[in-house]
């Protein structure tokens, strides 16, 4: 692995745009961003070149909602999902995720969520986790939320708590509060984000146990991450309130919109995005996740069961294309849904931007198509030209 590593004018997107930069990396962090950037080193140090030329480059993915250990089950125990592999995340540019549990928090455990998260990060990507589960009291791994938070590097927040969902444990407000002042009491003690990802359902409940807890205690909007804020178009509503009063909200991309934008009310990611844009809300209050390896039940227009089908984690670019082709949102807006903007809620104070000092977490995509080329995850190049070149432990190369 080359220690040293110069990418040549690429048009760079910090995310602001740049213009066309050389970006240098030593070791896993970036050194400079800058023109005509030299390296001189006596000996054997090796140092790479890319030519970025016709490439854009934009920090890595942070993907703050995927099912890493995989999900689901609400079919019956065969349709528990698989686990996430290693090419699942780099194929698709995503270079740090935080993973967590989903419906199913009796089979699946924060032990084997945290095993599974060393094991990617041991395969090359950086990994967080949120202790907790759909269900309420919360499972935790010591036996306590704020422990976990405070005391497992990886457990950086409380999630997916579900509300307004038939999946849910009906959490009633002060139980749900609870969880929420305990995650910011950790957070603060152990310089941790304690965000709460609270999933969202489909109920006309909505968002209410929150903007409760927001109005009637003193935690603030920006202690939680509501997420699925896209399911259905009256949710939306109120999450761009929600946005409104300050509160960052995270939409879940779907590689399937054109059937679930018709059969569900979902609202298309690009859209959402523009309307939020449109109401003048600040471009730093959305994130954008993957919900990768959850579980998505398939129904035909009749509403009958067809299926179950997969979150894929290639989404998130897509959602970012679509931003820029579909609806001209600047690439520099839309970027930030998936860098900037998740690694400041989630306070990854060395993600999410290229810049010196931040780690060495970059994609290169090409100029024209914004397809994905090139990453690289803490100075190591995981794709080149499009050709995944590190492999998790069981995947074929
Ligand atoms: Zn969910």
């Amino acid at each position: 692995m080359a220690m040293v590593t110069i990418i040549r004018k690429a048009n760079v997107y910090q995310p602001e745009a740049a213009g066309v930069k050389d970006i240098l990396i030593l070791g896993d962090r970036i050194a400079a961003v800058g023109e005509n950037l030299t390296a001189q080193f006596g000996g054997s140090v090796e140092v790479e070149e890319i030519q970025g030329e016709g490439l854009v480059a934009v920090p890595g993915f942070i993907d703050s909602h995927e099912h890493i250990l995989g999900g689901g089950g609400e079919g019956g125990f065969h349709t528990r999902t698989p686990e996430a592999s290693l090419g699942d995340l780099i194929r698709n540019g995503i270079t740090t995720v935080v993973g967590c549990i989903g419906t199913d928090g009796i089979g699946r455990d924060m032990t084997a969520l945290l095993a599974k998260a060393h094991a990617l990060e041991n395969e090359g990507v950086t990994t967080y986790a949120y202790t907790g589960s759909y269900q309420v009291p919360v499972r935790t791994l010591t036996g306590s939320l704020m422990q976990d938070i405070m005391m497992l590097d990886k457990v950086i927040g409380v999630g997916e708590v579900a509300i307004s969902d038939h999946r849910s444990s009906q959490p009633s407000f002060e139980e749900f509060a609870r969880i929420a002042a305990d995650a910011r009491v950790a957070g603060m003690l152990s310089g941790k984000a304690g965000v709460v990802n609270v999933h969202l359902g489909d109920s006309p409940r909505k968002l209410d146990l929150i903007l409760r807890v927001v109005r009637e205690t003193e935690i603030p909007a920006s202690q939680f991450l509501p997420t699925h804020v896209n399911r259905n178009a009256a949710l939306f509503e109120e999450c761009l309130d929600f946005a409104r009063q300050g509160g960052v909200i995270d939409f879940t991309g779907n590689e399937d919109i054109d059937y679930w934008e018709t059969i569900c009310d979902e609202v298309r990611v690009c859209k959402g995005i523009r309307r939020l844009l449109d109401l003048g809300i600040p471009d730093t209050r959305f994130t954008i996740s993957s919900d990768g390896q959850g579980s998505m039940p398939l129904f035909d227009e009749n509403g009958q069961y067809q299926g179950i089908g997969i979150g894929k984690a290639s989404c998130l670019l897509k959602e970012v294309r679509e931003c820029v082709q579909r609806e001209g949102i600047p690439l520099e807006t839309a970027i930030k849904g998936i860098t900037a903007n998740p690694a400041s809620i989630l306070k990854l104070n060395r993600k999410g931007q290229l810049k010196p000092g931040f780690d060495g977490d970059v994609c290169l995509l090409t100029e024209d198509s914004l397809s994905l080329h090139t990453v690289i995850a803490r100075g190591r190049v995981m794709v080149r030209d499009k050709k995944q070149q590190v492999f998790g432990t069981f995947e074929k190369s």
